[in-house]
């Protein structure tokens, strides 16, 4: 067997394990999958079918633990994974597989195709064959703190525009502080109004909050590229940040993923449960409206309505919490089509939006986007993660649809009544 071949099989044997084995052992090939996938259904390419982007994954399970599969392979009816094959597949693996979890819920018999597309994309990072963008990714996050390259002197730049802005103080590193508030990258580069709009809802409701100078960033580009090690890497980062801070709860920010890879795998990652609770920020601001401590007065003037992020509606469960908000401070307020845990992807999640290869086939899917924003009539589009904000606001623009797109957190701070 020549070293090609061998490699390709030995990574993928390595990835196979009881859930991805019961899973293609009790898939019945009825299609539901495909017609759940915005990349197959806006591009009608059978290629972007959730199984078929499995293929390789499939026959080394086919191959090396069936018996049918193995007198196929004997008798040269199976052919062996290549190294180069699993080259060739790169752009089905990473490319159009946002990780949003649609085919999963779709799937008769229940199979997770989101993990099964992540151990493929454990098998193929551990072989060499991860897009750049999410490599270069993941090793700044390791080595710097953050996928972006963003560094302490920039997040304190931002804490005092910030305190100039609001006149108020941004804590870092305070022990004994009630929350812990971590950002994306994407938050301290692009959106300084989400720091803003925490310390005004932070301030009205009478809170202690803390930044963390070890500890300040959100995003898990290891669950992106599919590395357990780098992801389990990132977490500890932040549970020893938040566990030498001393604080009762650290809030996931506006990012779908982070929220997901931090709350729900965070604990199985390191292998212990947390000494802290971990909320999304719109949990805690729904906590806050609950208890009376979020006080807003006014209402948006336009047409809203609101895009789920995958990881946080579908994946994480935070369906009601952003409703209950947007109810606050909307007077006109419509769902898209299939909303909530249905809600299709903005094209961009799962580390596509980082992979530079990947944006005609972003743009291509974002139609379904297009098409059900188009049909709301909405004049502003709310969402609560900021890598959805950026894909769609590229979407929109792309296709030239003069719709603004604004994140929850800081929607909800411009109605804070004037008491705060
Ligand atoms: S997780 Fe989403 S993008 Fe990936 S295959 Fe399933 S439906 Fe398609
Ligand atoms: S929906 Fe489930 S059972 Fe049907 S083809 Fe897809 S993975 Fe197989």
């Amino acid at each position: 067997m020549s070293a090609s071949i061998e490699k390709g099989i030995s990574v993928l044997k390595e990835v196979i394990d009881a859930p991805i084995a019961s899973y293609f052992s009790s898939c019945v090939h009825c299609g539901l999958c495909a017609e759940a996938c915005l990349f197959y259904t806006e591009s009608g390419d059978p290629k972007y079918t959730p199984i078929h982007k499995l293929e390789p994954l499939r026959r080394v399970y086919k191959q090396e633990y069936t018996l049918l599969g193995r007198f196929a392979k004997i008798l040269g009816l199976s052919k062996p994974v290549t190294d180069e094959e699993l080259e060739e597949w790169k752009p089905l693996v990473y490319d159009s597989c946002t990780l949003c979890g649609r085919c999963s819920l779709v799937c008769p018999v229940g199979n997770d195709i989101v993990y099964m597309v992540r151990r493929l994309r454990e098998g193929m990072a551990i072989s060499g064959h991860a897009p750049e963008g999410l490599a270069g990714a993941s090793q700044r996050a390791v080595e710097i703190g953050s996928p972006m390259g963003v560094k302490l002197p920039a997040v304190k730049a931002q804490m005092k525009h910030v305190q100039a802005d609001t006149g108020i103080e941004i804590p870092l590193d305070v022990v004994g502080a009630e929350y812990m508030v971590l950002m994306s990258s994407m938050e301290i580069i692009n959106f300084p109004e989400y720091l803003a709009a925490i310390a005004r809802i932070m301030k009205q409701a009478g809170k202690t909050w803390t930044l963390c100078s070890e500890a300040f960033e959100a995003t898990n580009s290891g669950i992106q590229i599919g590395v357990s090690d780098i992801a389990r890497v990132l977490v500890q980062r932040i549970v020893d940040g938040a566990e030498k801070l001393k604080v009762k709860t650290v809030i996931s920010p506006e990012c779908g993923h982070a929220y997901t890879a931090l709350r729900w795998e965070g604990p199985n990652l390191i292998g212990r449960p947390y000494s802290f609770e971990v909320l999304h920020i719109l949990e805690v601001l729904d906590g806050f409206r609950n208890a009376g401590l979020l006080k807003t007065s006014g209402f948006e003037e336009a047409k809203l309505t609101f895009h789920d992020p995958c990881q946080l509606v579908r994946r994480g469960g935070v369906l009601e919490e952003p409703r209950r908000l947007l109810n606050l401070v909307a007077k006109d307020y419509v769902e898209t089509g299939d909303p909530g845990k249905m809600n299709w992807c903005c094209g961009g999640g799962g580390g596509v939006s980082a992979i530079e290869e990947a944006e005609e086939l972003r743009l291509t899917a974002f139609k379904v986007k297009k098409v059900q924003l188009e049909a709301t009539g909405a004049k502003t589009l709310v969402t609560a993660c900021a890598n959805c904000r950026i894909v769609l606001e590229e979407g929109l623009e792309h296709y030239k649809m003069d719709i603004p797109v604004v994140g929850l957190t800081e929607t909800i701070a411009a109605h804070l009544t004037a008491k705060e």
